[in-house]
């Protein structure tokens, strides 16, 4: 069979939710046997979104194969339970890189380079990488930003030529729109959608199926006047209604029958129905939790949730497991101080310390894990959050006063230090260390008691390290460094095992949390969290 392309674009407005209806159309897909994928190309000229800071983009995804990503493909990996990897997120940056490079190289030589035909064949390239791979039946791709936009306008260029070498058979575009409520008028008003998709058309793409997202239900009334208007056929205007829940959107768009409309302009099959048995199961638990906790997220993007959207998923994935709502509170480390810390923690089962860079708020991360460290409160430490316990530890244990990170200053204790691979490194693009790195862990540890097995493989991105000089005061004093990369001998968990539940990891368990398979450590902190509440 020749691997079919779904297009996504989108209409109006930004955040309609472009990245959960190309994860749900997968999910239905897949649960019907066929072998798919989404990647998402993004209209920005950085090379990814690595070097953006959180508040311009929001959580950076990091894919097994050290991809610095767009968190779409988080939403991806949860829903299908499938890794990505580089092929699966594209940006203009990557795109012209290319193309400048191949002018360099004397590829076009004698040729004047220009957006078409040039940029338009390399993003083709790239849209057709994973489907000529032979692992898939079904590529969604998903395009970033807004139709109309200039920076989107080769992107759609490239669907339509790309539409028109595939076929109509193999090849669907899917429009996202927004149907807004008019309160004063009483209605519901399709002229936005109407203009989007004449948008569209005149960049020479007709959308096949219009996804319309509503806060009210689409009449059939209304449904009939988008398909006149929109040239779309009655069956493919399918509404998309706010959901409590993102998880709750497969089973939305399965009523809306989006699969069987895809499939059948595909010319596949859809005689056997999806089997979402297990979705909906974890889907009851969330919905019917018999026990709640609270738990503190202390970070400093808290402003703006999406720079902790990996984090805040594998807690609805770990609540569901242990059927307990689990109730996030985002807290600032910068308005965290010793003197009240007590007051601010007051009512939390349990603390996460997140990742982050730089030095501001990192005393309030430290005076939060001394107070959960001293009052047995369930502490989990990531990245940063896990260098934050190594470093508070030596000061308050080890009584080295002036412990701290080189990340923040230069001491005679750097407890965590520069590992020696990024000495000497001045680019800041790509030049973390990312990806996925193996790490064997300690029988009769917190964290192998998690995992149920010793050796794991976790993803990475960060440049500083607990530095290995130090392992052994810190074990005499009692935080043992349960999880090692077998490789390179660097210290990925530490844990206190006096304490009830006191973990850092070096690595970022958050990016493997999926609904099939909900991250070990955030299942097993959830219930510590829970135990503590007792
Ligand atoms: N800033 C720290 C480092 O680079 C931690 C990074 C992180 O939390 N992702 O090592």
């Amino acid at each position: 069979m020749d691997t079919k392309y779904v297009f996504v674009t989108g209409g109006v407005t930004s955040s309609l939710g472009k990245g959960i209806i190309s994860a749900s159309l997968a999910k239905l897909l897949q649960k019907r046997g066929y072998r798919v994928t989404i990647q998402k190309f993004d209209p920005y000229l950085n090379v990814d979104p690595g070097t953006m800071n959180p508040y311009e983009h929001g959580e950076c995804y990091v894919t097994d194969d050290g991809a610095e990503t767009d968190l779409d493909l988080g939403h991806y990996e949860r829903f299908l339970n499938v890794p990505t990897s580089q092929a699966n997120n594209v940006t203009t940056g990557r795109v012209y890189q290319t193309v400048i490079d191949n002018e360099r190289e004397g590829k076009y030589l004698g040729k004047t380079v220009q957006i078409i035909p040039h940029v338009t064949d390399e993003i083709q390239r790239r849209m057709k990488i994973l489907g000529d791979s032979g692992e898939f039946d079904i590529i969604i791709t998903e395009l970033g930003g807004t139709v109309g936009d200039i920076e989107s306008l080769p992107y759609v260029e490239s669907v339509r030529q790309l539409k028109r070498k595939l076929g109509s058979d193999d090849s669907v575009v899917i429009h996202l729109t927004f149907v807004p409520y008019l309160k004063a008028a009483g209605e519901l008003k399709t002229k936005p959608t109407q203009h989007s998709v004449q948008k569209l058309l005149e960049a020479g793409v007709q959308p096949d199926i219009l996804v319309c997202r509503t806060e009210h239900k689409l009449s059939k009334e209304i449904r009939s006047k988008i398909s006149l208007f929109c040239n779309v056929n009655q069956n493919a205007v399918i509404e998309s209604i706010d959901a409590s829940s993102i998880y709750e959107v497969p089973l939305l768009m399965e009523k809306e029958k989006l699969d069987k409309v895809v499939l059948a302009k595909l010319r596949l099959p859809s005689t056997s129905d999806a089997d979402l048995d297990s979705w909906k199961d974890f889907l009851f638990k969330l919905k019917h939790p018999k026990n709640e906790v609270n738990i503190g997220l202390v970070g400093k993007y808290v402003e703006l949730p999406d720079a902790y959207k990996s984090i805040i998923e594998a807690f609805i994935h770990a609540g569901a497991v242990n059927e307990c709502k689990v109730n996030l509170t985002l807290m600032s480390s910068e308005n965290l101080h010793e003197d009240t810390i007590e007051e601010k923690l007051k009512g939390l089962d349990g603390v996460l310390v997140a990742p982050g860079f730089g030095d501001r708020g990192i005393d309030g991360k430290i005076s939060t894990i001394k107070y959960l460290r001293e009052n047995n409160v369930p502490f989990f430490g990531i990245c940063l959050g896990m260098q934050c316990a190594v470093i508070e530890y030596a000061r308050n244990v080890l009584g080295l006063k002036t412990a701290h990170s080189t990340e923040m200053i230069k001491t005679i204790d750097p407890v965590i230090d520069l590992m020696e691979s990024q000495k000497g490194i001045s680019k800041k693009g790509g030049t973390m260390r990312l990806g996925a790195y193996k790490c064997k862990l300690e029988k009769g540890s917190k964290s192998y008691t998690a995992y149920g097995k010793q050796m794991i493989s976790e993803r990475h991105r960060h440049r500083f390290e607990f530095n290995n000089t130090y392992l052994e005061k810190f074990e005499a004093l009692g935080m043992k460094a349960v999880g090692i990369n077998p490789d390179n001998n660097l210290v990925e968990v530490v844990e206190i095992p006096t304490h009830p539940w006191f973990v850092g990891v070096q690595y970022h368990p958050e990016l493997k949390s999926t609904v099939d398979e909900p991250h070990p450590l955030f299942v097993r902190f959830v219930k510590a969290a829970l135990d503590n509440k007792k």
